[in-house]
Protein backbone atom coordinates (compact mmCIF):
# COMPACT_ATOMS: atom_id res chain seq x y z
CA UNK A 1 0.00 0.00 0.00
CA UNK A 2 1.37 3.49 -0.75
CA UNK A 3 -0.09 7.07 0.24
CA UNK A 4 0.75 10.64 0.59
CA UNK A 5 0.60 10.24 4.47
CA UNK A 6 -0.20 7.23 6.54
CA UNK A 7 -1.76 7.69 10.33
CA UNK A 8 -1.00 4.99 12.50
CA UNK A 9 -4.10 5.51 15.88
CA UNK A 10 -7.88 6.81 14.57
CA UNK A 11 -8.25 8.29 18.36
CA UNK A 12 -8.42 12.13 18.16
CA UNK A 13 -5.46 12.95 17.51
CA UNK A 14 -4.77 10.46 14.37
CA UNK A 15 -8.47 10.94 13.19
CA UNK A 16 -8.29 14.65 12.85
CA UNK A 17 -5.05 14.57 11.03
CA UNK A 18 -6.30 12.30 8.29
CA UNK A 19 -9.05 14.32 7.53
CA UNK A 20 -7.68 18.02 7.59
CA UNK A 21 -4.86 15.89 5.12
CA UNK A 22 -7.54 14.23 2.58
CA UNK A 23 -9.39 17.23 2.49
CA UNK A 24 -6.44 19.24 1.05
CA UNK A 25 -6.14 16.54 -1.27
CA UNK A 26 -3.95 14.26 0.15
CA UNK A 27 -3.98 10.11 -0.28
CA UNK A 28 -4.18 9.52 3.58
CA UNK A 29 -4.73 6.02 4.87
CA UNK A 30 -5.40 5.88 8.48
CA UNK A 31 -4.74 2.31 10.56
CA UNK A 32 -6.58 1.26 13.41
CA UNK A 33 -6.21 -2.06 15.75
CA UNK A 34 -9.28 -1.19 17.45
CA UNK A 35 -12.39 0.93 17.73
CA UNK A 36 -12.68 4.12 15.60
CA UNK A 37 -12.55 6.93 17.72
CA UNK A 38 -9.66 5.43 20.21
CA UNK A 39 -9.37 5.93 23.91
CA UNK A 40 -11.91 9.10 24.11
CA UNK A 41 -14.62 7.64 22.55
CA UNK A 42 -14.39 3.90 23.77
CA UNK A 43 -12.88 4.12 27.51
CA UNK A 44 -11.80 7.59 28.40
CA UNK A 45 -13.44 11.09 27.81
CA UNK A 46 -17.36 10.08 26.59
CA UNK A 47 -18.15 7.25 28.59
CA UNK A 48 -16.62 8.80 31.72
CA UNK A 49 -19.49 11.78 31.24
CA UNK A 50 -21.70 9.55 30.54
CA UNK A 51 -20.84 7.49 33.98
CA UNK A 52 -20.98 11.45 35.59
CA UNK A 53 -24.12 12.09 34.10
CA UNK A 54 -26.02 9.07 35.02
CA UNK A 55 -24.77 9.09 38.64
CA UNK A 56 -25.18 13.15 39.46
CA UNK A 57 -29.06 11.89 38.05
CA UNK A 58 -29.24 9.46 40.26
CA UNK A 59 -27.59 11.13 43.59
CA UNK A 60 -29.82 14.47 43.02
CA UNK A 61 -33.36 12.18 42.92
CA UNK A 62 -34.09 13.64 46.28
CA UNK A 63 -34.21 17.23 46.78
CA UNK A 64 -36.83 17.88 49.26
CA UNK A 65 -35.33 21.62 49.44
CA UNK A 66 -36.54 22.48 45.89
CA UNK A 67 -39.55 20.33 46.15
CA UNK A 68 -38.89 17.12 44.72
CA UNK A 69 -39.19 13.79 46.23
CA UNK A 70 -38.84 10.50 44.32
CA UNK A 71 -37.04 6.98 44.33
CA UNK A 72 -34.79 5.32 42.01
CA UNK A 73 -32.73 2.90 41.60
CA UNK A 74 -29.42 1.66 39.23
CA UNK A 75 -29.14 -0.76 36.31
CA UNK A 76 -26.07 -0.43 35.41
CA UNK A 77 -26.45 -3.39 32.59
CA UNK A 78 -29.36 -0.59 31.36
CA UNK A 79 -26.84 1.65 31.35
CA UNK A 80 -24.18 -0.34 29.98
CA UNK A 81 -26.34 -0.94 26.41
CA UNK A 82 -27.41 3.16 26.29
CA UNK A 83 -23.41 4.27 26.66
CA UNK A 84 -22.49 1.50 24.06
CA UNK A 85 -25.58 2.81 21.68
CA UNK A 86 -24.00 6.51 22.00
CA UNK A 87 -20.26 4.96 21.29
CA UNK A 88 -21.54 2.92 18.36
CA UNK A 89 -23.34 6.07 16.89
CA UNK A 90 -19.67 8.11 16.94
CA UNK A 91 -17.67 5.56 15.73
CA UNK A 92 -20.28 5.42 12.43
CA UNK A 93 -20.15 9.51 12.39
CA UNK A 94 -16.37 8.28 12.47
CA UNK A 95 -16.26 6.29 9.59
CA UNK A 96 -18.75 7.91 7.74
CA UNK A 97 -17.01 11.25 7.83
CA UNK A 98 -13.60 9.10 6.74
CA UNK A 99 -15.51 7.96 3.83
CA UNK A 100 -17.33 11.04 3.04
CA UNK A 101 -13.36 12.99 3.24
CA UNK A 102 -11.37 9.80 0.63
CA UNK A 103 -9.70 8.52 3.87
CA UNK A 104 -8.97 4.82 3.37
CA UNK A 105 -9.77 3.57 6.85
CA UNK A 106 -7.75 0.11 7.91
CA UNK A 107 -8.48 -2.56 10.47
CA UNK A 108 -4.87 -3.45 11.54
CA UNK A 109 -2.24 -3.90 13.85
CA UNK A 110 0.84 -1.48 12.22
CA UNK A 111 4.64 -1.60 13.14
CA UNK A 112 6.78 0.23 11.52
CA UNK A 113 10.10 -0.51 9.17
CA UNK A 114 13.83 1.11 8.66
CA UNK A 115 12.29 4.08 5.88
CA UNK A 116 9.11 5.45 5.38
CA UNK A 117 7.69 1.64 5.48
CA UNK A 118 5.73 -0.40 7.64
CA UNK A 119 3.58 -3.35 7.57
CA UNK A 120 0.21 -4.65 9.07
CA UNK A 121 -0.16 -7.78 11.25
CA UNK A 122 -1.80 -8.90 7.89
CA UNK A 123 1.56 -8.57 6.55
CA UNK A 124 0.81 -6.24 4.65
CA UNK A 125 3.41 -3.55 3.70
CA UNK A 126 3.00 -0.46 3.45
CA UNK A 127 5.22 3.17 2.78
CA UNK A 128 4.25 6.95 2.34
CA UNK A 129 5.99 10.53 2.00
CA UNK A 130 4.67 10.82 5.95
CA UNK A 131 4.03 8.64 8.74
CA UNK A 132 1.49 10.25 11.47
CA UNK A 133 2.30 8.00 14.88
CA UNK A 134 -0.71 8.78 16.85
CA UNK A 135 -1.30 5.41 19.06
CA UNK A 136 -2.00 6.92 22.10
CA UNK A 137 -1.81 5.72 25.80
CA UNK A 138 -2.42 2.53 28.26
CA UNK A 139 -2.65 2.90 31.95
CA UNK A 140 0.23 2.16 33.73
CA UNK A 141 0.09 0.16 37.47
CA UNK A 142 2.36 0.32 39.70
CA UNK A 143 5.10 -2.07 41.61
CA UNK A 144 2.90 -4.49 43.86
CA UNK A 145 -0.60 -3.96 42.17
CA UNK A 146 -1.25 -6.00 38.81
CA UNK A 147 -4.17 -5.39 36.64
CA UNK A 148 -6.38 -8.98 36.81
CA UNK A 149 -8.96 -7.06 35.75
CA UNK A 150 -11.64 -8.19 38.31
CA UNK A 151 -10.63 -6.62 41.63
CA UNK A 152 -7.52 -4.92 40.80
CA UNK A 153 -9.02 -2.66 38.23
CA UNK A 154 -8.04 -0.20 35.19
CA UNK A 155 -10.28 3.09 34.35
CA UNK A 156 -11.50 0.52 31.64
CA UNK A 157 -12.72 -1.72 33.80
CA UNK A 158 -14.63 0.72 36.00
CA UNK A 159 -16.07 2.12 32.61
CA UNK A 160 -17.75 -1.69 31.63
CA UNK A 161 -18.91 -2.24 35.04
CA UNK A 162 -22.42 -3.41 35.71
CA UNK A 163 -22.32 -3.53 39.54
CA UNK A 164 -21.37 -0.77 41.37
CA UNK A 165 -18.24 -2.06 44.10
CA UNK A 166 -19.43 -1.75 47.74
CA UNK A 167 -15.85 -0.30 48.52
CA UNK A 168 -12.98 0.56 46.63
CA UNK A 169 -9.30 2.18 47.06
CA UNK A 170 -8.43 4.79 44.46
CA UNK A 171 -4.91 4.47 43.88
CA UNK A 172 -4.27 8.07 42.46
CA UNK A 173 -5.66 11.54 42.76
CA UNK A 174 -5.52 13.13 39.36
CA UNK A 175 -8.37 13.90 37.30
CA UNK A 176 -9.27 10.13 36.11
CA UNK A 177 -8.99 8.95 39.97
CA UNK A 178 -11.14 12.68 40.90
CA UNK A 179 -14.14 11.99 38.38
CA UNK A 180 -14.18 8.17 38.64
CA UNK A 181 -13.79 8.81 42.69
CA UNK A 182 -17.29 11.25 42.22
CA UNK A 183 -19.45 8.89 40.49
CA UNK A 184 -18.42 6.01 42.54
CA UNK A 185 -19.15 7.64 45.24
CA UNK A 186 -22.89 8.96 44.00
CA UNK A 187 -23.95 5.30 43.51
CA UNK A 188 -23.25 4.22 46.36
CA UNK A 189 -19.92 2.79 46.99
CA UNK A 190 -17.27 3.32 49.63
CA UNK A 191 -14.33 5.58 48.36
CA UNK A 192 -11.25 6.17 49.30
CA UNK A 193 -8.74 8.43 47.67
CA UNK A 194 -4.71 7.83 47.89
CA UNK A 195 -2.33 10.73 46.46
CA UNK A 196 1.16 10.28 46.64
CA UNK A 197 2.25 14.09 46.52
CA UNK A 198 0.46 16.71 48.51
CA UNK A 199 -2.58 17.59 46.97
CA UNK A 200 -5.27 16.35 44.92
CA UNK A 201 -5.11 17.33 41.24
CA UNK A 202 -1.65 18.52 41.70
CA UNK A 203 -1.19 20.49 38.46
CA UNK A 204 -4.45 22.88 39.26
CA UNK A 205 -4.56 25.92 41.32
CA UNK A 206 -4.29 25.59 44.64
CA UNK A 207 -7.59 27.38 45.75
CA UNK A 208 -9.04 24.73 42.92
CA UNK A 209 -7.48 21.44 44.66
CA UNK A 210 -8.98 22.71 48.15
CA UNK A 211 -12.52 23.17 46.45
CA UNK A 212 -12.55 19.49 45.28
CA UNK A 213 -11.22 18.10 48.52
CA UNK A 214 -14.16 20.10 50.14
CA UNK A 215 -16.45 18.54 47.48
CA UNK A 216 -15.09 14.94 47.92
CA UNK A 217 -15.35 14.82 51.26
CA UNK A 218 -19.17 15.84 51.23
CA UNK A 219 -19.66 13.01 49.17
CA UNK A 220 -18.28 11.24 51.86
CA UNK A 221 -14.74 10.19 49.91
CA UNK A 222 -11.28 9.56 52.26
CA UNK A 223 -8.48 11.44 51.07
CA UNK A 224 -5.08 10.47 52.07
CA UNK A 225 -2.41 13.32 50.14
CA UNK A 226 1.42 12.62 50.85
CA UNK A 227 0.36 8.73 51.00
CA UNK A 228 1.78 5.72 49.21
CA UNK A 229 -0.55 2.45 49.16
CA UNK A 230 1.09 -1.13 49.41
CA UNK A 231 -1.01 -4.09 48.22
CA UNK A 232 -1.41 -7.03 50.96
CA UNK A 233 -3.15 -10.45 50.70
CA UNK A 234 -7.04 -10.71 50.18
CA UNK A 235 -8.72 -11.47 53.39
CA UNK A 236 -12.41 -12.18 54.18
CA UNK A 237 -13.33 -8.73 54.29
CA UNK A 238 -11.60 -7.76 50.82
CA UNK A 239 -8.07 -6.69 49.38
CA UNK A 240 -5.96 -5.37 52.48
CA UNK A 241 -4.30 -2.07 51.71
CA UNK A 242 -1.77 -0.67 53.68
CA UNK A 243 -1.75 3.28 53.67
CA UNK A 244 1.54 4.45 55.13
CA UNK A 245 -0.44 7.71 56.55
CA UNK A 246 -3.15 5.41 58.25
CA UNK A 247 -3.32 4.61 61.70
CA UNK A 248 -5.21 0.82 61.05
CA UNK A 249 -2.87 -1.92 59.93
CA UNK A 250 -4.39 -2.19 57.11
CA UNK A 251 -7.69 -1.32 55.29
CA UNK A 252 -10.22 -4.15 53.44
CA UNK A 253 -12.03 -2.97 50.19
CA UNK A 254 -14.07 -4.97 47.26
CA UNK A 255 -12.28 -3.00 44.40
CA UNK A 256 -8.99 -1.50 43.62
CA UNK A 257 -8.85 1.56 40.82
CA UNK A 258 -5.32 2.01 39.72
CA UNK A 259 -5.11 5.64 38.28
CA UNK A 260 -1.77 6.61 38.08
CA UNK A 261 -1.11 8.04 34.94
CA UNK A 262 -0.83 6.48 31.46
CA UNK A 263 2.63 5.31 29.57
CA UNK A 264 3.26 5.54 25.47
CA UNK A 265 1.53 2.86 23.39
CA UNK A 266 4.69 1.68 21.48
CA UNK A 267 4.55 -2.02 22.14
CA UNK A 268 5.01 -3.68 18.94
CA UNK A 269 5.71 -0.85 17.22
CA UNK A 270 8.99 -1.04 15.63
CA UNK A 271 10.31 2.11 17.07
CA UNK A 272 13.86 0.46 17.30
CA UNK A 273 13.76 -1.09 13.75
CA UNK A 274 12.84 2.66 12.60
CA UNK A 275 15.43 4.32 14.16
CA UNK A 276 12.71 6.58 16.14
CA UNK A 277 13.99 7.91 19.63
CA UNK A 278 11.50 7.63 22.76
CA UNK A 279 12.70 10.00 25.52
CA UNK A 280 13.86 9.34 29.19
CA UNK A 281 9.56 8.94 30.60
CA UNK A 282 9.36 6.38 27.80
CA UNK A 283 7.45 8.52 25.44
CA UNK A 284 8.02 9.23 21.86
CA UNK A 285 10.61 11.85 21.61
CA UNK A 286 9.69 14.94 19.02
CA UNK A 287 10.76 18.19 18.06
CA UNK A 288 8.37 21.90 18.66
CA UNK A 289 6.29 20.90 15.31
CA UNK A 290 6.18 17.43 16.40
CA UNK A 291 8.79 15.49 14.40
CA UNK A 292 10.31 12.61 15.65
CA UNK A 293 14.05 11.63 15.35
CA UNK A 294 13.42 10.00 11.71
CA UNK A 295 12.19 13.10 9.56
CA UNK A 296 9.37 12.61 7.21
CA UNK A 297 7.63 10.75 10.56
CA UNK A 298 6.17 12.38 13.17
CA UNK A 299 4.41 11.68 16.56
CA UNK A 300 1.41 13.07 18.15
CA UNK A 301 -1.06 13.46 21.17
CA UNK A 302 -0.52 11.01 24.14
CA UNK A 303 2.16 9.22 22.66
CA UNK A 304 4.08 12.22 22.77
CA UNK A 305 3.28 12.66 26.60
CA UNK A 306 2.98 16.05 27.76
CA UNK A 307 -0.89 16.90 28.90
CA UNK A 308 -2.60 13.54 27.38
CA UNK A 309 -6.00 15.48 26.47
CA UNK A 310 -8.35 14.67 23.78
CA UNK A 311 -8.48 18.15 22.11
CA UNK A 312 -4.36 18.64 22.66
CA UNK A 313 -4.43 15.25 20.72
CA UNK A 314 -6.56 17.18 18.22
CA UNK A 315 -4.45 20.12 18.36
CA UNK A 316 -1.41 18.28 17.39
CA UNK A 317 -3.29 16.21 14.55
CA UNK A 318 -4.51 19.72 12.52
CA UNK A 319 -0.97 21.50 13.20
CA UNK A 320 0.94 18.42 11.68
CA UNK A 321 -1.65 18.69 8.93
CA UNK A 322 -0.84 21.75 8.39
CA UNK A 323 3.21 21.07 8.72
CA UNK A 324 3.02 18.34 6.08
CA UNK A 325 0.97 20.49 3.79
CA UNK A 326 3.62 23.76 4.10
CA UNK A 327 0.94 26.06 6.10
CA UNK A 328 2.37 27.88 8.80
CA UNK A 329 0.87 26.99 12.08
CA UNK A 330 0.87 28.30 15.50
CA UNK A 331 2.22 25.68 17.96
CA UNK A 332 2.03 28.30 21.03
CA UNK A 333 -1.65 27.59 21.90
CA UNK A 334 -2.81 27.22 25.65
CA UNK A 335 -4.54 23.97 26.46
CA UNK A 336 -7.30 24.47 29.01
CA UNK A 337 -8.03 21.72 31.41
CA UNK A 338 -11.27 20.77 32.61
CA UNK A 339 -11.82 17.85 35.74
CA UNK A 340 -15.64 16.61 35.81
CA UNK A 341 -15.60 16.51 39.74
CA UNK A 342 -19.03 18.04 40.91
CA UNK A 343 -18.55 20.86 40.88
CA UNK A 344 -16.40 20.97 38.08
CA UNK A 345 -13.18 22.74 37.22
CA UNK A 346 -11.83 24.49 34.33
CA UNK A 347 -8.64 26.25 34.08
CA UNK A 348 -6.34 28.01 31.46
CA UNK A 349 -3.07 29.92 31.57
CA UNK A 350 -1.04 30.87 34.77
CA UNK A 351 -1.91 29.75 38.10
CA UNK A 352 -1.91 32.17 41.34
CA UNK A 353 1.32 30.50 42.15
CA UNK A 354 2.84 30.66 38.68
CA UNK A 355 2.03 34.99 38.32
CA UNK A 356 3.96 35.39 41.82
CA UNK A 357 7.08 35.72 40.45
CA UNK A 358 6.05 38.67 37.83
CA UNK A 359 5.81 41.74 39.36
CA UNK A 360 2.45 43.50 39.86
CA UNK A 361 0.17 40.51 39.00
CA UNK A 362 -3.54 40.88 40.65
CA UNK A 363 -5.68 38.40 41.25
CA UNK A 364 -9.66 38.42 41.54
CA UNK A 365 -12.09 35.68 42.53
CA UNK A 366 -15.84 36.59 41.93
CA UNK A 367 -18.15 33.77 44.19
CA UNK A 368 -20.86 31.93 42.38
CA UNK A 369 -22.93 32.90 45.71
CA UNK A 370 -23.27 36.25 44.47
CA UNK A 371 -25.28 35.30 40.96
CA UNK A 372 -29.04 34.77 40.50
CA UNK A 373 -28.10 32.14 37.83
CA UNK A 374 -26.41 30.13 40.64
CA UNK A 375 -29.08 30.33 43.05
CA UNK A 376 -31.87 29.79 41.12
CA UNK A 377 -29.97 26.21 40.03
CA UNK A 378 -29.53 25.78 43.65
CA UNK A 379 -25.52 25.53 43.18
CA UNK A 380 -23.83 28.57 44.81
CA UNK A 381 -20.16 26.44 45.17
CA UNK A 382 -17.25 27.90 43.72
CA UNK A 383 -15.44 30.82 42.32
CA UNK A 384 -13.91 32.22 39.22
CA UNK A 385 -10.74 33.53 39.48
CA UNK A 386 -8.79 35.82 36.73
CA UNK A 387 -4.72 36.70 37.41
CA UNK A 388 -3.85 39.80 35.32
CA UNK A 389 -0.70 41.29 34.69
CA UNK A 390 -0.21 45.14 36.15
CA UNK A 391 -1.63 46.19 32.32
CA UNK A 392 -4.62 44.53 33.14
CA UNK A 393 -4.02 41.88 30.14
CA UNK A 394 -5.48 38.27 31.35
CA UNK A 395 -2.65 35.96 32.16
CA UNK A 396 -5.11 33.23 33.46
CA UNK A 397 -8.43 32.20 34.28
CA UNK A 398 -9.43 28.96 37.08
CA UNK A 399 -12.88 28.36 37.85
CA UNK A 400 -14.61 26.40 40.38
CA UNK A 401 -18.59 25.62 39.49
CA UNK A 402 -21.24 24.03 37.81
CA UNK A 403 -21.08 24.01 33.81
CA UNK A 404 -17.00 25.74 34.55
CA UNK A 405 -16.49 23.28 31.02
CA UNK A 406 -18.53 25.05 29.39
CA UNK A 407 -17.27 28.72 30.59
CA UNK A 408 -13.81 27.63 30.45
CA UNK A 409 -14.29 28.36 26.58
CA UNK A 410 -14.61 32.44 26.86
CA UNK A 411 -11.67 32.55 29.04
CA UNK A 412 -9.57 30.72 26.59
CA UNK A 413 -10.72 33.12 23.76
CA UNK A 414 -10.39 36.17 26.12
CA UNK A 415 -6.17 34.78 26.76
CA UNK A 416 -5.83 33.78 23.34
CA UNK A 417 -6.46 37.62 21.87
CA UNK A 418 -4.75 39.26 24.37
CA UNK A 419 -7.50 40.85 26.10
CA UNK A 420 -7.72 42.78 28.92
CA UNK A 421 -9.70 42.48 32.47
CA UNK A 422 -11.30 46.01 31.04
CA UNK A 423 -12.39 44.36 27.76
CA UNK A 424 -13.86 41.60 29.24
CA UNK A 425 -15.90 43.63 31.90
CA UNK A 426 -17.22 45.56 29.46
CA UNK A 427 -18.89 42.85 27.17
CA UNK A 428 -22.74 42.39 27.76
CA UNK A 429 -23.18 39.07 29.24
CA UNK A 430 -26.35 37.33 28.73
CA UNK A 431 -28.94 37.06 32.01
CA UNK A 432 -29.38 35.27 34.33
CA UNK A 433 -26.25 33.03 33.06
CA UNK A 434 -23.26 31.52 34.50
CA UNK A 435 -21.03 33.10 32.82
CA UNK A 436 -21.92 36.41 34.27
CA UNK A 437 -19.54 35.71 36.85
CA UNK A 438 -16.83 36.19 34.18
CA UNK A 439 -17.70 39.82 33.67
CA UNK A 440 -18.92 40.33 37.35
CA UNK A 441 -15.44 39.14 38.40
CA UNK A 442 -13.64 41.32 35.21
CA UNK A 443 -15.66 44.12 37.08
CA UNK A 444 -13.48 43.76 40.59
CA UNK A 445 -10.10 44.70 38.97
CA UNK A 446 -9.87 48.69 39.81
CA UNK A 447 -9.95 50.54 36.46
C1 LIG B 1 -10.93 7.62 31.87
C2 LIG B 1 -10.42 8.72 30.98
C3 LIG B 1 -11.10 9.90 30.89
C4 LIG B 1 -10.63 10.91 30.07
N1 LIG B 1 -11.34 12.07 30.01
C5 LIG B 1 -10.90 13.08 29.22
C6 LIG B 1 -11.61 14.30 29.12
O1 LIG B 1 -12.66 14.47 29.75
N2 LIG B 1 -11.13 15.27 28.32
C7 LIG B 1 -9.99 15.10 27.60
O2 LIG B 1 -9.60 16.01 26.88
N3 LIG B 1 -9.28 13.95 27.67
C8 LIG B 1 -9.70 12.94 28.45
N4 LIG B 1 -9.00 11.77 28.51
C9 LIG B 1 -7.76 11.66 27.73
C10 LIG B 1 -8.04 11.33 26.25
O3 LIG B 1 -8.84 10.19 26.15
C11 LIG B 1 -6.73 11.14 25.50
O4 LIG B 1 -5.91 12.26 25.73
C12 LIG B 1 -6.96 10.99 24.01
O5 LIG B 1 -7.74 9.85 23.76
C13 LIG B 1 -5.62 10.87 23.28
O6 LIG B 1 -5.84 10.76 21.92
P1 LIG B 1 -4.76 10.08 20.97
O7 LIG B 1 -5.28 10.26 19.59
O8 LIG B 1 -3.42 10.56 21.28
O9 LIG B 1 -4.76 8.53 21.36
P2 LIG B 1 -5.88 7.45 21.57
O10 LIG B 1 -7.21 8.02 21.75
O11 LIG B 1 -5.36 6.55 22.63
O12 LIG B 1 -5.91 6.68 20.19
C14 LIG B 1 -4.84 5.88 19.77
C15 LIG B 1 -5.38 4.81 18.84
O13 LIG B 1 -4.29 4.14 18.25
C16 LIG B 1 -4.59 2.77 18.12
N5 LIG B 1 -3.33 2.03 17.99
C17 LIG B 1 -2.37 1.90 18.94
N6 LIG B 1 -1.33 1.19 18.44
C18 LIG B 1 -1.65 0.89 17.16
C19 LIG B 1 -0.98 0.19 16.12
N7 LIG B 1 0.24 -0.32 16.31
N8 LIG B 1 -1.59 0.05 14.93
C20 LIG B 1 -2.83 0.58 14.71
N9 LIG B 1 -3.51 1.27 15.67
C21 LIG B 1 -2.92 1.42 16.86
C22 LIG B 1 -5.35 2.47 19.40
O14 LIG B 1 -6.13 1.32 19.27
C23 LIG B 1 -6.18 3.73 19.60
O15 LIG B 1 -7.46 3.62 19.02
C24 LIG B 1 -9.45 10.73 29.31
C25 LIG B 1 -8.76 9.51 29.39
C26 LIG B 1 -9.24 8.52 30.21
C27 LIG B 1 -8.47 7.22 30.25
Amino acid sequence: MEADVIVIGAGSGGYAAALSLSKHGKKVILIESEKAGGVCLNSGCIPSKAFLYMASQYYNKENEKIGITCSSKIDLVKFQEWKYGIIQKTIDNILAGCKKAGVEYISGRASLMPGKRGKLDTGIEFSAENIILATGSVPRSIPGFTFDHSRILSNEDILAMTEVPLSICIIGGGAIGVEMATFLAKLGSKVTVVEALAKILPNTDDDVSRAVVRSLKELGISIHVNSMATCGETGPGGLQVHINTCPEDSLAFDKILIAVGRKANIEGLGLKDAGIEIDEAGFIRVNEKMGTSQPGIFAIGDVIGGAQLAHKATQDGLMVADTIMGIESDYSMLTPYVVYSDPEVASVGMTETEAKGIPGTIVKRYYFAALGKALAMNDTRGFVKIVAAENGQILGVHIVGHESSNLIGEALLAIEKKMTVKDLAKLMHPHPTLCEALGECARAFKD
